[in-house]
C-alpha cells in the first residue's frame, strides 16, 4: 500500500511524501525532493515499532541544511579529487564543495532536486530525473530512474538506472543514516562487512589508490564487531576520518546481487542485511554529526547514525585501477541494493 501526502513545496512545485507499507506493518516514507527516505519504521524483538533512520520533521529542514540524510547522492556520490576529471579528451572542473574536493554531485546534486514520482504498483515508487548536459558541469544529458520497493519480506529494494546522450561519469547511492536502536549512539551496533580490502585515504578523504588488506587492522569486519570496539585506536586511517569514513572493496562479483554486510543491535534485537550489485560500500560512522535537531525532538550528536552507501569507489574517475564509472551513449547504468530488516533470533 502507498499513501501520498503533501509535504510542502520546492521552487514553486508541490512535494509529496509517499509512505509504503507492507503486510507486516513495516513502513518506509520517501519524498520526491532529493529522493529522500525520511523514515523507516520496523519492529524490535518485542514488536514495538520505531523509526530507524535519521531525518527531519519538515521539508524546510531538509532543504535548509541536511547532512545528506536519506537522499539519493549523484551524479557522482562521494568525492572527486579537486573536483577535476578528464573524459574523452576534455577536462572538467566540477564544484569544490568539500574543501578543495567535489562531494556528492556538487552544489546542487541529486539530493537537492525535485524528482518526478509515480506509484508503479502497490509497493513500488518510481522516481525519475533528467539531469541536463552541463548541469553541475557534468557532461551529457542523463536520464536517471530510481525505484524504491518495499517487499512483504521486509526488504527495501532500490533499483537505479541511467542512460546518457554523451560520455559521462555516474555513481549513485542512497545516503540513509541508520540507528537500529532508535536512540543514543551507534557504537554498540555490531557490523559485519564481507570485504578483504578497503581503499585507504589521505587527509582530504581521497583514496591513495591502494587496495589494502583489512587483515590485522581496525578495518577488519569480516566477523561481527561493535562499531565502537576499535574506532579510537591509534591508526592513521581512523585519525584522518575521526572514525570510519572509508570505502570497502566488497568481495564477490560486482554486478551480481550478493550479501555484503550485516548489522545487529542486540538490545532491541533489530538486524539489517545488505545486498548489492555494487563493487564498494562507504561505511561512515557519522563522525561529522554535531548537535542536529532531528525528528520527534531528537538531537543527533556525533555517531548517532551510520551509513552503508553502496557505490563505486570514491575518486574513481582519477584512479585507473578502480572499476570504471564511465557511461557512454547506448549503455545502461544499472545497480541494485537491498536493505533487509530483520529481528534477531
Ligand atoms: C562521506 C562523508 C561525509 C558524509 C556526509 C559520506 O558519504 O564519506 O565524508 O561527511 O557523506 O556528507
Amino acid at each position: 500500500m502507498i499513501e501520498r501526502q503533501n509535504f510542502g513545496s520546492f521552487a514553486g512545485q508541490p512535494v509529496h511524501l509517499f509512505t509504503l507499507k507492507n503486510k507486516n506493518s513495516v513502513e518506509v516514507s520517501i519524498c520526491n525532493y532529493g529522493g529522500i527516505v525520511t523514515s523507516i519504521k520496523t519492529p524490535d524483538k518485542k514488536g514495538n515499532f520505531d523509526d530507524i533512520v535519521l531525518g527531519f520533521d519538515t521539508l524546510e529542514e531538509y532543504i535548509e541544511d541536511n547532512p545528506y540524510f536519506g537522499c539519493i547522492a549523484g551524479r557522482f556520490a562521494n568525492r572527486i579529487a579537486e573536483g577535476k576529471f578528464s573524459l574523452a579528451g576534455k577536462t572538467y572542473q566540477l564544484a569544490q564543495n568539500d574543501g578543495e574536493h567535489h562531494l556528492h554531485g556538487g552544489e546542487r546534486g541529486f539530493d537537492k532536486v525535485l524528482w518526478k514520482a509515480r506509484e508503479t504498483s502497490d509497493n513500488s515508487l518510481n522516481l525519475t530525473y533528467h539531469s541536463k548536459d552541463g548541469e553541475e558541469i557534468y557532461p551529457g544529458g542523463l536520464e536517471v530512474e530510481v525505484i524504491y520497493t518495499l517487499t512483504d519480506n521486509d526488504e527495501l529494494r532500490i533499483d537505479y538506472a541511467a542512460t546518457t546522450d554523451a560520455p559521462t561519469i555516474v555513481n549513485l547511492t542512497n545516503h540513509s543514516y541508520f540507528n537500529l536502536s532508535g536512540a543514543t549512539d551507534i557504537l554498540a551496533h555490531e557490523v559485519l562487512l564481507k570485504a578483504d580490502r578497503f581503499t585507504p585515504i589521505d587527509e582530504g578523504f581521497i583514496p591513495t589508490g591502494e587496495l589494502k588488506e583489512v587483515d590485522g587492522t581496525p578495518f577488519d569486519f569480516r566477523e561481527f564487531m561493535p562499531i565502537g570496539a576499535r574506532i579510537n585506536n591509534d591508526h592513521e586511517q581512523l585519525k584522518f576520518a575521526d572514525g570510519y569514513d572509508h570505502n570497502w572493496v566488497l568481495n564477490g562479483q560486482a554486478g551480481e546481487l550478493r550479501h555484503v554486510a550485516s548489522v545487529r543491535e542486540l538490545e532491541t534485537g533489530r538486524g539489517l542485511e545488505l545486498f548489492t550489485t555494487q563493487p564498494g560500500v562507504q561505511f561512515y560512522s557519522g563522525n561529522f554529526l554535531t548537535h542536529i535537531k532531528g525528528k520527534d525532538g531528537r538531537i543527533y550528536e556525533k555517531r548517532s547514525g551510520f551509513c552503508l552507501e553502496t557505490q563505486h569507489f570514491p575518486d574513481s574517475p582519477n584512479q585507473p585501477n578502480f572499476p570504471s564509472v564511465t557511461l557512454k551513449p547506448g549503455e545502461k547504468y544499472e545497480q541494485t541494493t537491498v536493505f533487509k530488516f530483520t529481528i534477531l533470533s
